[in-house]
């Protein structure tokens, strides 16, 4: 009798190639294989999945977990107790950071601490800020110590992590083009933004709103165009992180066709929430872009049916309470981004399919499979099949329930979701066969993982056996 580790039995699989029934046979780390019956097999653990839909274990391409910082705002073990709650296999960590990441001396040192402390596998953003702050030699270094993409501003966000200028945009798409990693950009324009500011200032703006129209869609579709038209001259492929103008959108859309090589992400944020959610929760709300009016919000959705949006990422930002409060007086004191890896699977899952018939095999292709295929992981992640690692998320695809902070697990107890209603529920994150989450115990009991047992993953991981 074949003996495997772990053995997942009565659950229906999800995949991007589609539904059935199945068995999944763990051994070690990976899946050994899908069978209609494993009772042959003998198993030192059995779970019972009667009900529960299995999916590839999802992918946030967007964290902000933040090492190293002194702070410790978040960190790799609470940012990842929150993913795993998830159900979220994997994270792609952004590289700012106290040192930001823009050297290879700084990418050793955060992969250290991955080793150190993830408890969700991750891979890791690399800070361009392009010349003179950075060389040829930087990005090329970072990129040989298997960075998955390289991520600019091509706004001012913070001075420790300066924006790229027309030029330096140009020189980071060639050497990236030349190195083959993706260019992920916040894609807003530095002096629309910085204009939108002012006259909000000179007006005496201080009320949520204010931060809305400092920064309408056009900011944004305008950055987009620049990095379509410099994509399509360098060859680079490009990936526009959180995309929340529909304008924008049709320009992706229409260089897709072209040929440009370009994806697009967007976040929950900009599909759930809009400006009322703004005017009601105030800085707890304040994020860049800022969050739009329900028609551009509506328009959105028409992009992620149409497979212009390749990808859904939480940019999860690990704020304190206080700081976001700080809002309430003057919307510009709170630290812009929001707390979201926890909440990013569920409520997707329940928006996008439950509510608005989205087919499950995109919604996988979107959670698991794209981030995969788009930062050199796939098919080793993002993908539930024999000779894949074992990242299996097992939703309760009827299970009802709200969304509360104390079911939190992230460092910072605060939720913009909360008392939204929710259809799936997470029950239990299996991350290369190891029980990682289990919702069946209680609090903090409920994530299994010790600190260092996430990987690093470098670009190219998908392909090694
Ligand atoms: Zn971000």
């Amino acid at each position: 009798m074949a003996r495997a580790d772990v053995i997942i039995e009565n659950g229906t699989i999800v995949i991007e190639g589609g539904v059935f029934t199945a068995d999944v046979v763990i051994v070690g780390e990976r899946i050994a294989a899908l069978t209609l019956d494993a009772s042959t097999w003998q198993a030192g653990e059995r779970i019972d999945a009667s009900g529960l839909w299995l999916l590839p274990g999802g992918i946030d391409a967007h964290t902000h977990f933040e090492e190293p910082d002194p702070r410790m705002l978040e960190g790799f073990a609470s940012g990842g107790a929150g993913a795993a709650a998830g159900g979220l296999t994997t994270v792609v960590e952004m590289p700012q950071a106290h040192p930001t990441t823009t050297t290879a001396e700084h990418f050793r040192e955060k992969r250290r601490l991955v080793e150190q402390n993830a408890i969700v596998d991750m891979a890791l953003w690399a800070g361009a800020i392009g010349l003179p702050g950075q060389t040829a030699c930087d990005l090329a270094g970072m990129a040989g110590e298997g960075a998955a993409a390289f991520k600019s501003f091509m706004a001012s966000s913070s001075p420790f992590f300066p924006a790229v200028d027309h030029g330096q945009l140009m020189w980071v798409m060639r050497e990236a083009a030349r190195l083959d990693l993706p260019y992920g950009l916040h894609a807003e324009d530095h002096q629309l933004l910085a204009d939108g500011l002012n006259r909000m200032r000179e007006a005496g703006r201080t009320d949520p709103l204010a931060h809305a129209e400092s920064r309408p869609p056009l900011v944004e579709t305008i950055a987009v165009n620049t990095a379509l038209l410099l994509a399509a001259e360098t060859g680079c492929q490009v990936h526009i992180c959180h995309v929340a103008s529909a304008g924008a959108l049709r320009l992706i859309r229409e260089a897709k066709a072209r040929g440009v090589r370009v994806t697009a992400e967007t976040c929950p944020q900009y599909l759930m929430l809009n400006t009322d959610d703004l005017v009601r929760l105030g800085g707890f709300a304040r994020c860049a872009p800022a969050l739009r009016e329900q028609a551009e919000v509506d328009a959105i959705w028409e992009y992620v049916f149409d497979g212009t949006i390749d990808l859904i990422t939480s940019d999860h930002c690990p704020y304190t309470i206080e700081s976001k409060r700080a809002g309430r007086e003057d919307i510009f004191q709170a630290p812009l981004g929001l707390a979201g890896v926890q909440t990013l699977l569920p409520s997707f899952f329940s928006e996008a399919v439950v509510k608005r018939g989205l087919p499950l095999e995109r919604f996988v292709a979107m959670m698991a499979g794209n981030p995969a295929r788009l930062f050199g992981l796939f098919p080793r992640k993002g993908n539930l099949a024999v000779g894949a690692d074992a990242d299996i998320t097992l939703l309760d695809p009827a299970a009802t329930w709200t969304v509360t902070v104390d079911d939190v697990l992230h460092k910072q107890k605060w939720t913009p979701y909360e008392g939204k209603e929710i259809t799936g529920r997470v029950v239990r994150t299996v991350r290369r066969g190891e029980t990682i989450f289990d919702d069946t115990r209680k609090g903090d009991d409920r994530v299994a993982a010790a600190p260092g047992s996430g990987r690093f993953l470098k670009r190219g991981y998908g392909d090694t056996t």
